[in-house]
């Protein structure tokens, strides 16, 4: 049984001021769009549908909260598309995601990536928001779709090119891989 089988949808936000009470731990969850970010959560809260709510039309650039169990969270960041930001601009991000990372209950970022694409230039801002004290931890997504060899070349390649920055793991949501995992990072970030 899932350690998150309780977990709910909480909120969708679209300002600051809807932010819920900075009290307890919260997880942040972010990735490219169609990385397999709501096919993760809904494999580490074994609750199919939960995340769908994230893609409700209109609802694309909110966060929606989740509660994992009582005064733990999970945030489901809007998928990003990466518009090409030159290197020499420090990327705006918009004041919601700002004040997110500003919160004193936030623990870490889980980054979900397409195994087949590898860590990105968006991945890379992605990491860049995080701060220092914040955790960040990789799920490489899909990986159902490498070989084995594939999959451990992959798994290298990532935690070479993230260096101390952040650590990584294989995942599939459609077999299971990894999903244990994933829950014991979130369940030491949270607890
Ligand atoms: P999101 O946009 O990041 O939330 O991505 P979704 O979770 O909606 O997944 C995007 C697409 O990838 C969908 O067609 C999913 O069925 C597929 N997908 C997600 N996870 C996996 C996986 O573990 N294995 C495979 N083969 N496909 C997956």
């Amino acid at each position: 049984m899932s350690r998150f089988s309780q977990a709910q949808f909480l909120l969708s936000v679209a300002s600051p001021a809807q932010l819920p009470a900075d009290v307890g731990a919260e997880v942040a969850v972010a990735g490219r769009s169609n990385a397999g970010k709501s096919s993760a959560i809904n494999a580490i809260t074994h609750r199919g549908g939960l995340a769908r709510t994230s893609k409700t039309p209109g609802r694309t650039q909110l966060l929606n909260y989740f509660e994992l169990a009582p005064g733990q969270r999970l945030v489901d960041l809007p998928g990003y598309g990466y518009a090409a930001v030159h290197a020499s601009q420090r990327r705006a991000w918009p004041p919601l995601i700002e004040a997110l990372r500003e919160r004193a209950s936030l623990r870490g970022l889980l980054v979900v990536i397409d195994a087949r694409r590898g860590v990105g230039a968006g991945d890379e801002e992605l990491l860049g928001w995080a701060a220092p004290h914040q955790r960040i931890h990789v799920l490489l997504s899909k990986a159902d779709k490498l070989s084995r060899a594939e999959a451990t070349a992959t798994l290298r390649q990532a935690q070479a090119q993230l260096g101390g920055r952040a650590s990584a793991q294989l995942f599939s949501a459609l077999k299971g891989t990894g999903v244990r995992e994933a829950e014991e990072v979130l369940a030491a970030w949270l607890g």
